[in-house]
Protein backbone atom coordinates (compact mmCIF):
# COMPACT_ATOMS: atom_id res chain seq x y z
CA UNK A 1 0.00 0.00 0.00
CA UNK A 2 1.66 3.10 -1.23
CA UNK A 3 0.70 6.72 -0.43
CA UNK A 4 1.31 9.02 -3.60
CA UNK A 5 3.99 11.94 -2.66
CA UNK A 6 3.18 15.97 -3.92
CA UNK A 7 5.58 19.21 -3.52
CA UNK A 8 3.93 22.02 -2.26
CA UNK A 9 2.63 23.01 -5.30
CA UNK A 10 0.65 20.03 -5.42
CA UNK A 11 2.79 18.14 -8.36
CA UNK A 12 3.45 14.50 -7.45
CA UNK A 13 6.83 13.88 -7.27
CA UNK A 14 7.19 9.99 -5.42
CA UNK A 15 5.40 7.20 -4.00
CA UNK A 16 6.46 5.91 -1.19
CA UNK A 17 5.32 2.93 1.22
CA UNK A 18 2.91 4.58 4.10
CA UNK A 19 5.39 3.36 6.75
CA UNK A 20 7.08 6.57 4.99
CA UNK A 21 4.27 8.71 4.59
CA UNK A 22 3.28 8.36 7.97
CA UNK A 23 7.11 9.52 9.19
CA UNK A 24 6.31 12.30 6.77
CA UNK A 25 3.25 13.39 8.48
CA UNK A 26 4.90 12.66 11.88
CA UNK A 27 7.63 14.62 11.72
CA UNK A 28 5.83 17.41 9.96
CA UNK A 29 7.36 17.41 6.59
CA UNK A 30 4.07 16.52 4.96
CA UNK A 31 0.15 16.99 5.29
CA UNK A 32 -2.65 14.44 4.56
CA UNK A 33 -4.43 15.06 0.99
CA UNK A 34 -6.46 12.51 0.99
CA UNK A 35 -6.93 9.37 2.86
CA UNK A 36 -7.63 5.91 2.22
CA UNK A 37 -11.26 5.84 2.90
CA UNK A 38 -11.55 2.19 4.17
CA UNK A 39 -7.90 1.72 5.18
CA UNK A 40 -6.36 2.36 8.72
CA UNK A 41 -3.45 1.00 11.06
CA UNK A 42 -3.33 0.32 14.80
CA UNK A 43 -1.05 1.11 17.41
CA UNK A 44 -1.58 0.40 21.08
CA UNK A 45 -3.94 3.38 21.82
CA UNK A 46 -5.13 5.07 18.34
CA UNK A 47 -6.28 4.04 14.63
CA UNK A 48 -4.92 6.18 11.79
CA UNK A 49 -6.42 6.56 8.54
CA UNK A 50 -3.87 5.93 5.97
CA UNK A 51 -2.77 8.37 3.58
CA UNK A 52 -3.37 8.14 0.49
CA UNK A 53 -1.68 11.19 -0.96
CA UNK A 54 0.74 13.53 0.78
CA UNK A 55 2.03 16.64 0.05
CA UNK A 56 4.93 18.55 1.48
CA UNK A 57 4.27 21.54 3.53
CA UNK A 58 7.07 23.47 2.79
CA UNK A 59 8.36 25.62 -0.64
CA UNK A 60 11.04 23.80 -0.70
CA UNK A 61 12.18 21.74 -4.04
CA UNK A 62 11.17 19.14 -2.45
CA UNK A 63 11.75 16.97 -5.83
CA UNK A 64 15.54 17.47 -5.60
CA UNK A 65 15.75 16.65 -1.71
CA UNK A 66 13.58 13.56 -2.02
CA UNK A 67 14.57 11.84 -5.28
CA UNK A 68 15.14 8.74 -5.18
CA UNK A 69 16.79 6.52 -7.94
CA UNK A 70 14.84 6.46 -11.04
CA UNK A 71 14.37 2.50 -10.93
CA UNK A 72 15.85 0.64 -14.09
CA UNK A 73 12.79 -1.03 -15.57
CA UNK A 74 11.68 -1.66 -19.21
CA UNK A 75 9.68 1.74 -19.64
CA UNK A 76 12.25 3.58 -17.88
CA UNK A 77 15.29 2.54 -20.34
CA UNK A 78 12.93 3.19 -23.11
CA UNK A 79 12.41 6.61 -21.70
CA UNK A 80 15.62 7.22 -21.50
CA UNK A 81 16.84 6.24 -24.88
CA UNK A 82 13.58 8.01 -25.86
CA UNK A 83 12.36 5.21 -27.50
CA UNK A 84 15.14 5.11 -30.28
CA UNK A 85 17.26 2.23 -31.17
CA UNK A 86 20.62 2.79 -29.94
CA UNK A 87 22.59 1.21 -33.23
CA UNK A 88 20.34 3.04 -35.86
CA UNK A 89 18.00 5.66 -34.48
CA UNK A 90 15.02 4.33 -35.75
CA UNK A 91 11.96 5.22 -33.39
CA UNK A 92 10.84 2.31 -31.66
CA UNK A 93 6.78 1.43 -30.37
CA UNK A 94 7.38 0.82 -27.36
CA UNK A 95 5.69 -2.33 -26.84
CA UNK A 96 8.08 -3.71 -29.74
CA UNK A 97 11.58 -2.86 -28.04
CA UNK A 98 14.05 -5.50 -27.68
CA UNK A 99 16.15 -5.52 -23.95
CA UNK A 100 19.21 -5.24 -25.71
CA UNK A 101 22.07 -6.31 -23.75
CA UNK A 102 25.20 -4.52 -24.92
CA UNK A 103 27.64 -6.93 -23.84
CA UNK A 104 25.19 -10.50 -24.42
CA UNK A 105 24.62 -12.18 -21.94
CA UNK A 106 26.69 -15.39 -23.13
CA UNK A 107 29.84 -13.55 -22.23
CA UNK A 108 29.01 -11.97 -18.91
CA UNK A 109 26.93 -9.07 -19.57
CA UNK A 110 24.98 -7.42 -16.62
CA UNK A 111 21.32 -6.70 -16.82
CA UNK A 112 21.88 -3.03 -15.69
CA UNK A 113 21.50 0.59 -16.73
CA UNK A 114 24.54 0.20 -17.72
CA UNK A 115 24.38 -2.87 -20.31
CA UNK A 116 20.66 -2.56 -21.51
CA UNK A 117 19.76 -0.40 -24.08
CA UNK A 118 16.59 -0.39 -26.69
CA UNK A 119 16.99 -1.79 -30.21
CA UNK A 120 15.07 -2.31 -33.01
CA UNK A 121 14.29 -6.00 -33.97
CA UNK A 122 16.53 -5.91 -37.15
CA UNK A 123 19.48 -4.56 -34.94
CA UNK A 124 18.51 -6.86 -32.36
CA UNK A 125 18.91 -10.02 -34.51
CA UNK A 126 21.64 -8.50 -36.72
CA UNK A 127 23.83 -8.26 -33.25
CA UNK A 128 23.11 -11.87 -31.81
CA UNK A 129 25.13 -12.88 -29.70
CA UNK A 130 28.03 -10.49 -29.70
CA UNK A 131 29.12 -7.42 -28.46
CA UNK A 132 28.85 -3.97 -30.59
CA UNK A 133 32.50 -4.50 -31.89
CA UNK A 134 32.33 -7.90 -32.44
CA UNK A 135 29.50 -7.36 -34.61
CA UNK A 136 31.12 -3.57 -36.17
CA UNK A 137 27.86 -1.63 -34.30
CA UNK A 138 28.30 1.57 -32.68
CA UNK A 139 26.25 2.79 -29.77
CA UNK A 140 24.86 6.21 -30.20
CA UNK A 141 25.06 6.59 -26.74
CA UNK A 142 27.23 5.11 -23.58
CA UNK A 143 24.18 3.96 -21.55
CA UNK A 144 24.40 4.96 -17.70
CA UNK A 145 22.51 5.37 -15.29
CA UNK A 146 19.89 8.86 -15.39
CA UNK A 147 19.55 10.90 -12.90
CA UNK A 148 16.40 12.13 -13.86
CA UNK A 149 14.06 10.82 -17.20
CA UNK A 150 13.34 12.97 -19.92
CA UNK A 151 9.74 14.13 -20.91
CA UNK A 152 8.16 13.55 -17.36
CA UNK A 153 8.45 15.86 -14.39
CA UNK A 154 7.47 13.68 -11.91
CA UNK A 155 9.65 11.50 -11.19
CA UNK A 156 8.34 9.22 -14.23
CA UNK A 157 4.95 8.42 -12.83
CA UNK A 158 1.95 8.18 -14.90
CA UNK A 159 -1.11 6.66 -13.67
CA UNK A 160 -2.31 3.08 -14.41
CA UNK A 161 -5.04 0.68 -13.80
CA UNK A 162 -4.85 -0.46 -10.24
CA UNK A 163 -3.22 2.77 -8.97
CA UNK A 164 -5.63 4.36 -6.10
CA UNK A 165 -8.46 6.29 -8.18
CA UNK A 166 -7.71 8.98 -6.11
CA UNK A 167 -4.02 9.76 -8.00
CA UNK A 168 -5.61 10.12 -11.21
CA UNK A 169 -6.00 13.49 -10.33
CA UNK A 170 -2.34 14.28 -9.85
CA UNK A 171 -1.13 11.93 -12.46
CA UNK A 172 -0.94 11.85 -16.54
CA UNK A 173 -2.38 8.94 -17.54
CA UNK A 174 -0.44 6.08 -19.79
CA UNK A 175 -2.14 7.44 -23.01
CA UNK A 176 -1.20 11.13 -22.11
CA UNK A 177 2.53 9.99 -21.81
CA UNK A 178 2.71 8.58 -24.84
CA UNK A 179 1.28 11.24 -26.74
CA UNK A 180 3.58 13.44 -25.30
CA UNK A 181 6.44 11.31 -26.13
CA UNK A 182 5.20 11.19 -30.03
CA UNK A 183 5.04 15.16 -30.29
ZN1 LIG B 1 18.10 -0.45 -35.03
Amino acid sequence: MDTLVLNAWYQPIDRVSWQDAFRLIFTGRAEVVENYGDRTVRSARQAFAVPSIVRFVRKVKAAVSFRRKVPFNRRNVYLRDRGRCQYCGTKVPSNEFDFEHVIPRAQGGRTSWENIVVACIPCNQHKGNRTPQQARMRLLTKPTRPKSLPGNGCGGLVWQEGMPQSWKDYLRSVRYWHETLES
